[in-house]
């Protein structure tokens, strides 16, 4: 890579008018006087080999992929690295002579965020609510970086769910309709839903009665940042967890693989100040 080419970077989903992604990276870009530019793309999924095509054709340094081609990009790619190839979902491309080599920083962010709770979360019992994409992230990051007794995964499609946890030492699944009695009986709750993202912010995937004081409620949706999930937490005496530090955590291990420094979260951080808290 040339100290001083453009770095041009994508974000391919479908829709992406929600992305905070580019005012973190072109935050990023600008702090570090790097000249580099980060812009969402709204790729229909039948278009996302042409997209990819494009992306090496016109010199991108690489791209985010988001909903709903996570999973669907893997045929595409030249290499996988090795996380990426065992949660089965890639969030990032770097792009380097035309070939594409998938990453996924998902679970990278996910368990920096729980940094803090390493040593308190030994031997206790997580439960994920969905079974998606960012799912296989977060069972990822508590099976290889938290020593936890259980991890429990609840989806509305059990077959989902099963399929998830196949191969997943101490993972187990249960039915999606009991998900208020597994998650107040867990110690770790985490919302892998898009359950109470806006517009729909009134909602929950949980009632109240899920929550419980010494727990640790995560969601992962971080517009709104205070969601209805982490509101009935908090009032129940749980300790709450929005999306934004594993959003910036993720973006962060991205930025890395994109340009080799280090990403100046103060001034990301400033560029989210009228979305955090
Ligand atoms: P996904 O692949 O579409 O998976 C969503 C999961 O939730 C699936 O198991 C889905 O089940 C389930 N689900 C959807 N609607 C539901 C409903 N009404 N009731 C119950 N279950 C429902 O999406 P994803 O990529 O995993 O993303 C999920 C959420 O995580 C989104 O809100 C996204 O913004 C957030 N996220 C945040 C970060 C971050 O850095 N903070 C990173 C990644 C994702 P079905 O398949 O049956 O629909």
């Amino acid at each position: 890579m040339e100290s001083r080419a453009v770095l041009t970077i994508a974000l391919l989903g479908h829709p992406v008018g929600h992305s905070l992604s580019p005012r973190i990276h072109n935050a990023a870009f600008g702090a570090l006087g790097l000249p580099g530019h980060f812009v969402a793309c709204d790729v229909l999924p039948e278009r996302l080999e042409t997209a990819l095509a494009g992306l090496v054709a016109l010199g991108f340094r690489g791209a985010n992929v988001t909903i709903p081609h996570k999973e669907a990009v893997l045929p595409h790619l030249s290499d996988l690295s090795p996380a990426a190839r065992a949660i089965g979902a890639v969030n990032t491309l770097v792009i380097d002579n035309g070939r594409i080599s998938g990453h996924n920083t998902d679970h990278i962010g996910f368990l920096e965020s729980l940094a803090p709770h390493r040593e308190s979360l030994v031997g206790k019992r997580a439960v994920v609510l969905g079974a998606g994409g960012a799912a296989r992230g977060v069972v990822h990051a508590l099976q290889t970086g938290l020593r936890l007794a259980e991890i429990l995964v609840l989806s509305r499609r059990p077959s989902q769910a099963q399929n998830l946890i196949d191969g997943v030492p101490g993972a187990r699944t249960a039915p999606y309709e009991d998900r208020d009695e597994a998650a107040r009986q867990a110690d770790l709750v985490i919302n892998t839903t898009p359950v109470g993202m806006l517009p729909r912010g009134a909602e929950s995937p949980v009632s109240p009665a899920a929550f419980r004081a010494g727990q640790i409620a995560y969601d992962l949706i971080y517009n709104p940042a205070r969601t209805t999930f982490l509101e009935h937490a908090r009032r129940e005496g749980a300790e709450a967890i929005g999306g934004l530090p594993m959003l910036v955590g993720q973006a962060a291990a991205s930025f890395q693989l994109w340009t080799g420094r280090e990403m100046p979260r103060q001034a990301v951080h400033r560029a989210l100040e009228p979305v955090a808290p």
